[in-house]
Protein backbone atom coordinates (compact mmCIF):
# COMPACT_ATOMS: atom_id res chain seq x y z
CA UNK A 1 0.00 0.00 0.00
CA UNK A 2 1.39 3.16 -0.54
CA UNK A 3 2.22 5.85 2.20
CA UNK A 4 -0.23 8.15 2.64
CA UNK A 5 0.87 11.60 3.32
CA UNK A 6 -0.26 13.97 5.68
CA UNK A 7 1.95 16.71 6.60
CA UNK A 8 4.43 18.54 4.30
CA UNK A 9 7.58 18.19 6.19
CA UNK A 10 7.01 14.43 5.43
CA UNK A 11 6.59 15.02 1.80
CA UNK A 12 9.74 16.51 1.80
CA UNK A 13 11.61 14.10 3.39
CA UNK A 14 10.34 11.22 0.93
CA UNK A 15 10.77 13.87 -2.28
CA UNK A 16 14.28 15.59 -1.77
CA UNK A 17 16.24 12.03 -2.39
CA UNK A 18 14.30 11.13 -5.21
CA UNK A 19 15.19 14.97 -6.75
CA UNK A 20 18.86 14.11 -5.84
CA UNK A 21 19.06 11.20 -7.48
CA UNK A 22 17.82 12.60 -10.80
CA UNK A 23 14.18 10.52 -10.98
CA UNK A 24 11.69 12.23 -12.75
CA UNK A 25 8.78 12.40 -10.70
CA UNK A 26 4.81 12.64 -11.80
CA UNK A 27 2.26 14.21 -9.63
CA UNK A 28 -1.39 13.26 -10.61
CA UNK A 29 -3.76 16.19 -8.51
CA UNK A 30 -7.32 15.24 -7.73
CA UNK A 31 -10.02 15.73 -5.19
CA UNK A 32 -10.47 12.19 -4.68
CA UNK A 33 -13.99 9.74 -5.12
CA UNK A 34 -11.34 8.50 -7.76
CA UNK A 35 -12.51 6.52 -10.87
CA UNK A 36 -11.63 5.51 -14.24
CA UNK A 37 -10.20 8.36 -14.90
CA UNK A 38 -8.27 9.82 -12.36
CA UNK A 39 -6.75 6.20 -13.05
CA UNK A 40 -5.88 6.48 -16.75
CA UNK A 41 -4.19 10.01 -15.29
CA UNK A 42 -2.28 7.78 -12.72
CA UNK A 43 -1.80 4.48 -15.60
CA UNK A 44 -0.66 7.59 -17.95
CA UNK A 45 2.22 9.17 -14.92
CA UNK A 46 3.31 5.38 -14.14
CA UNK A 47 4.32 4.76 -17.44
CA UNK A 48 6.81 8.22 -17.98
CA UNK A 49 7.84 8.67 -14.18
CA UNK A 50 10.15 7.04 -12.35
CA UNK A 51 8.03 8.26 -9.02
CA UNK A 52 4.29 8.58 -8.91
CA UNK A 53 2.70 11.19 -6.28
CA UNK A 54 -1.18 11.15 -6.03
CA UNK A 55 -2.92 13.74 -4.60
CA UNK A 56 -5.97 14.11 -2.90
CA UNK A 57 -7.32 17.08 -1.63
CA UNK A 58 -10.98 18.65 -1.48
CA UNK A 59 -10.07 22.01 -1.96
CA UNK A 60 -12.00 24.47 -0.69
CA UNK A 61 -11.18 28.11 -2.34
CA UNK A 62 -12.45 26.32 -5.84
CA UNK A 63 -15.86 25.74 -4.91
CA UNK A 64 -18.00 28.84 -5.15
CA UNK A 65 -20.92 27.00 -3.40
CA UNK A 66 -21.02 25.83 0.41
CA UNK A 67 -23.74 23.18 -0.56
CA UNK A 68 -21.87 21.88 -3.57
CA UNK A 69 -18.05 21.88 -1.08
CA UNK A 70 -20.33 19.87 2.07
CA UNK A 71 -22.14 17.08 -0.62
CA UNK A 72 -18.82 16.67 -2.74
CA UNK A 73 -17.90 12.96 -2.14
CA UNK A 74 -15.00 11.92 0.09
CA UNK A 75 -13.88 7.97 0.04
CA UNK A 76 -10.23 7.84 1.37
CA UNK A 77 -10.11 4.45 2.21
CA UNK A 78 -11.58 3.21 -1.01
CA UNK A 79 -9.36 5.58 -3.07
CA UNK A 80 -6.57 3.98 -1.59
CA UNK A 81 -7.63 0.25 -2.11
CA UNK A 82 -8.30 1.52 -5.73
CA UNK A 83 -4.51 3.62 -6.27
CA UNK A 84 -3.28 -0.42 -4.75
CA UNK A 85 -2.29 -1.95 -8.27
CA UNK A 86 -0.25 1.28 -9.58
CA UNK A 87 2.08 1.00 -7.12
CA UNK A 88 2.38 4.54 -6.65
CA UNK A 89 4.94 6.11 -4.35
CA UNK A 90 3.15 8.29 -2.56
CA UNK A 91 -0.39 9.82 -1.64
CA UNK A 92 -0.33 13.00 -0.52
CA UNK A 93 -3.07 14.33 1.40
CA UNK A 94 -3.01 17.59 3.18
CA UNK A 95 -5.65 18.76 5.71
CA UNK A 96 -7.21 22.08 5.61
CA UNK A 97 -4.33 23.66 7.84
CA UNK A 98 -1.28 21.86 6.16
CA UNK A 99 -3.05 23.71 3.07
CA UNK A 100 -3.93 26.84 4.28
CA UNK A 101 -2.61 27.99 7.47
CA UNK A 102 -3.53 30.60 9.76
CA UNK A 103 -2.87 33.69 7.84
CA UNK A 104 -2.52 32.73 4.50
CA UNK A 105 -3.17 35.71 2.30
CA UNK A 106 -1.82 34.67 -1.34
CA UNK A 107 -4.17 33.86 -4.32
CA UNK A 108 -2.99 32.75 -8.07
CA UNK A 109 -5.30 34.59 -10.92
CA UNK A 110 -5.14 33.51 -14.63
CA UNK A 111 -6.67 36.38 -16.65
CA UNK A 112 -8.34 35.84 -19.92
CA UNK A 113 -8.91 32.37 -20.29
CA UNK A 114 -11.19 32.24 -17.23
CA UNK A 115 -13.16 34.84 -18.18
CA UNK A 116 -15.63 32.21 -19.78
CA UNK A 117 -17.52 28.92 -19.28
CA UNK A 118 -16.85 28.02 -15.77
CA UNK A 119 -14.90 30.89 -14.91
CA UNK A 120 -18.31 33.20 -15.68
CA UNK A 121 -20.23 30.90 -13.98
CA UNK A 122 -18.67 29.64 -11.23
CA UNK A 123 -16.74 32.96 -10.03
CA UNK A 124 -13.73 32.69 -7.81
CA UNK A 125 -13.22 29.10 -9.19
CA UNK A 126 -10.31 29.06 -11.11
CA UNK A 127 -8.29 31.26 -8.52
CA UNK A 128 -9.13 28.59 -5.97
CA UNK A 129 -7.85 25.94 -9.04
CA UNK A 130 -4.83 27.76 -10.25
CA UNK A 131 -4.21 28.58 -6.23
CA UNK A 132 -3.94 25.02 -4.88
CA UNK A 133 -2.56 23.42 -8.50
CA UNK A 134 0.47 25.59 -8.24
CA UNK A 135 0.93 25.17 -4.48
CA UNK A 136 0.74 21.07 -5.01
CA UNK A 137 3.35 21.97 -8.33
CA UNK A 138 5.74 23.03 -5.68
CA UNK A 139 5.14 20.84 -2.86
CA UNK A 140 5.43 17.98 -4.84
CA UNK A 141 8.56 19.32 -7.03
CA UNK A 142 6.95 17.34 -9.77
CA UNK A 143 8.97 17.19 -13.39
CA UNK A 144 5.25 16.35 -14.69
CA UNK A 145 1.80 17.18 -14.22
CA UNK A 146 -1.48 15.07 -15.10
CA UNK A 147 -4.60 16.67 -15.86
CA UNK A 148 -7.99 14.98 -17.70
CA UNK A 149 -9.44 16.94 -20.76
CA UNK A 150 -12.44 16.26 -18.98
CA UNK A 151 -11.76 19.53 -17.58
CA UNK A 152 -10.34 21.54 -20.42
CA UNK A 153 -10.68 24.99 -19.21
CA UNK A 154 -8.65 23.95 -16.32
CA UNK A 155 -6.03 22.08 -18.42
CA UNK A 156 -5.42 25.18 -20.46
CA UNK A 157 -5.65 27.58 -16.55
CA UNK A 158 -2.74 25.12 -15.31
CA UNK A 159 -0.76 25.36 -18.38
CA UNK A 160 -0.57 28.75 -18.24
CA UNK A 161 -0.16 29.17 -14.68
CA UNK A 162 3.17 26.85 -14.33
CA UNK A 163 4.55 28.96 -17.44
CA UNK A 164 4.08 32.48 -16.51
CA UNK A 165 5.03 31.45 -12.80
CA UNK A 166 8.28 29.59 -14.16
CA UNK A 167 7.19 26.64 -12.34
CA UNK A 168 9.46 24.19 -14.22
CA UNK A 169 6.59 21.20 -14.78
CA UNK A 170 5.43 19.82 -17.76
CA UNK A 171 1.52 19.74 -17.93
CA UNK A 172 0.28 16.53 -19.87
CA UNK A 173 -3.19 16.69 -20.95
CA UNK A 174 -4.73 13.26 -21.06
CA UNK A 175 -8.28 12.14 -22.81
CA UNK A 176 -11.90 11.88 -21.65
CA UNK A 177 -12.85 8.56 -19.63
CA UNK A 178 -16.45 7.98 -20.67
CA UNK A 179 -18.65 5.16 -19.17
CA UNK A 180 -20.56 3.10 -22.40
CA UNK A 181 -23.31 5.07 -22.79
CA UNK A 182 -20.81 7.73 -23.51
CA UNK A 183 -21.43 9.77 -20.00
CA UNK A 184 -17.80 11.65 -19.10
CA UNK A 185 -17.07 9.89 -15.84
CA UNK A 186 -17.00 12.01 -12.76
CA UNK A 187 -16.92 12.20 -8.87
CA UNK A 188 -20.24 14.01 -8.84
CA UNK A 189 -21.60 11.08 -11.13
CA UNK A 190 -22.40 9.78 -7.56
CA UNK A 191 -24.51 12.01 -6.49
CA UNK A 192 -26.72 11.49 -9.44
CA UNK A 193 -30.34 9.45 -8.85
CA UNK A 194 -31.02 6.53 -10.44
CA UNK A 195 -33.54 8.35 -12.69
CA UNK A 196 -30.99 11.10 -13.14
CA UNK A 197 -28.18 8.57 -14.06
CA UNK A 198 -30.44 7.16 -16.87
CA UNK A 199 -30.76 10.86 -18.71
CA UNK A 200 -27.59 12.09 -17.71
CA UNK A 201 -25.89 10.91 -20.64
CA UNK A 202 -28.31 12.76 -23.06
CA UNK A 203 -25.39 15.57 -22.41
CA UNK A 204 -22.99 13.39 -24.62
CA UNK A 205 -25.61 12.18 -27.36
CA UNK A 206 -26.79 15.99 -27.49
CA UNK A 207 -23.15 17.43 -27.67
CA UNK A 208 -21.97 14.76 -30.32
CA UNK A 209 -24.98 15.98 -32.37
CA UNK A 210 -23.72 19.29 -32.58
CA UNK A 211 -20.44 18.27 -33.38
CA UNK A 212 -21.53 15.93 -36.04
CA UNK A 213 -23.58 18.90 -38.17
CA UNK A 214 -21.12 21.32 -37.57
CA UNK A 215 -18.33 19.05 -39.13
CA UNK A 216 -20.39 19.13 -41.76
CA UNK A 217 -20.71 22.71 -42.21
CA UNK A 218 -23.68 24.46 -39.50
CA UNK A 219 -23.42 26.97 -37.44
CA UNK A 220 -24.21 27.29 -33.86
CA UNK A 221 -27.14 29.10 -33.94
CA UNK A 222 -28.85 26.52 -36.42
CA UNK A 223 -28.72 24.04 -34.10
CA UNK A 224 -28.60 25.25 -30.53
CA UNK A 225 -32.52 25.23 -30.15
CA UNK A 226 -33.17 22.02 -31.02
CA UNK A 227 -29.99 20.72 -28.30
CA UNK A 228 -31.59 23.24 -25.96
CA UNK A 229 -34.77 21.12 -26.24
CA UNK A 230 -33.82 17.78 -26.18
CA UNK A 231 -31.64 18.47 -23.00
CA UNK A 232 -35.00 20.27 -21.46
CA UNK A 233 -36.58 17.25 -22.36
CA UNK A 234 -34.32 14.90 -20.68
CA UNK A 235 -34.93 16.97 -17.70
CA UNK A 236 -31.73 19.44 -17.67
CA UNK A 237 -33.28 22.37 -15.72
CA UNK A 238 -30.51 24.87 -16.86
CA UNK A 239 -27.76 25.05 -19.17
CA UNK A 240 -24.96 27.11 -17.68
CA UNK A 241 -23.08 27.07 -21.34
CA UNK A 242 -23.15 25.46 -24.36
CA UNK A 243 -20.24 27.30 -26.51
CA UNK A 244 -18.08 26.09 -29.30
CA UNK A 245 -14.71 27.93 -28.72
CA UNK A 246 -11.12 27.92 -29.99
CA UNK A 247 -9.14 24.81 -28.65
CA UNK A 248 -6.41 26.72 -28.07
CA UNK A 249 -7.05 30.38 -26.20
CA UNK A 250 -10.90 29.29 -25.82
CA UNK A 251 -12.41 32.11 -27.97
CA UNK A 252 -15.50 32.21 -28.52
CA UNK A 253 -16.97 31.02 -32.20
CA UNK A 254 -19.99 30.21 -34.66
CA UNK A 255 -18.22 27.61 -36.66
CA UNK A 256 -15.99 25.22 -36.28
CA UNK A 257 -13.44 26.26 -38.94
CA UNK A 258 -10.44 26.15 -36.66
CA UNK A 259 -9.60 23.28 -34.46
CA UNK A 260 -12.31 23.69 -31.73
CA UNK A 261 -13.89 22.64 -28.77
CA UNK A 262 -17.68 22.22 -27.40
CA UNK A 263 -18.13 22.81 -24.00
CA UNK A 264 -21.26 22.53 -21.74
CA UNK A 265 -22.38 22.40 -18.41
CA UNK A 266 -26.01 21.72 -17.56
CA UNK A 267 -27.71 20.56 -14.25
CA UNK A 268 -29.30 17.74 -14.02
CA UNK A 269 -31.71 17.05 -10.87
CA UNK A 270 -29.45 19.43 -8.56
CA UNK A 271 -25.87 18.06 -10.10
CA UNK A 272 -23.88 19.93 -12.37
CA UNK A 273 -22.11 17.85 -15.37
CA UNK A 274 -19.75 19.61 -17.50
CA UNK A 275 -17.90 17.88 -20.83
CA UNK A 276 -16.67 19.09 -23.57
CA UNK A 277 -15.38 16.85 -27.03
CA UNK A 278 -13.02 18.12 -29.87
CA UNK A 279 -15.08 18.99 -32.83
P1 LIG B 1 -11.15 16.02 -9.92
O1 LIG B 1 -10.95 14.99 -8.87
O2 LIG B 1 -12.53 16.07 -10.45
O3 LIG B 1 -10.63 17.38 -9.50
O4 LIG B 1 -10.25 15.58 -11.16
C1 LIG B 1 -8.89 15.32 -11.00
C2 LIG B 1 -8.28 15.12 -12.35
O5 LIG B 1 -8.89 14.04 -13.01
C3 LIG B 1 -8.46 16.33 -13.27
O6 LIG B 1 -7.27 16.52 -14.02
C4 LIG B 1 -9.60 15.92 -14.14
O7 LIG B 1 -9.61 16.55 -15.40
C5 LIG B 1 -9.32 14.43 -14.29
N1 LIG B 1 -10.53 13.73 -14.68
C6 LIG B 1 -11.75 13.78 -14.07
N2 LIG B 1 -12.64 13.05 -14.75
C7 LIG B 1 -11.99 12.52 -15.81
C8 LIG B 1 -12.36 11.66 -16.90
N3 LIG B 1 -13.62 11.22 -17.03
N4 LIG B 1 -11.43 11.32 -17.80
C9 LIG B 1 -10.15 11.78 -17.68
N5 LIG B 1 -9.73 12.58 -16.68
C10 LIG B 1 -10.63 12.94 -15.76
Amino acid sequence: MAPIVRDKARLLEMVTPWKQSGEVVGVVPTMGALHDGHLSLVAAAKAVCDRVIVTIFVNPKQFNNPEDLANYPRTEESDARKLERFEVDAIWVPDGDQMYPKGFATTVSVSDLTDCLCGATRPGHFEGVATVVAKLFLQTQADRAFFGEKDYQQLQVVTRMAADLDIPIQVMGCPTIREEDGLAMSSRNLLLSDRARVYAPVLNEVMERIAEALRGGAIMSDVLPEALARLETAGFTGVDYLELRAADGLGLLESADVPSRLFAASWLAGVRLIDNIAV
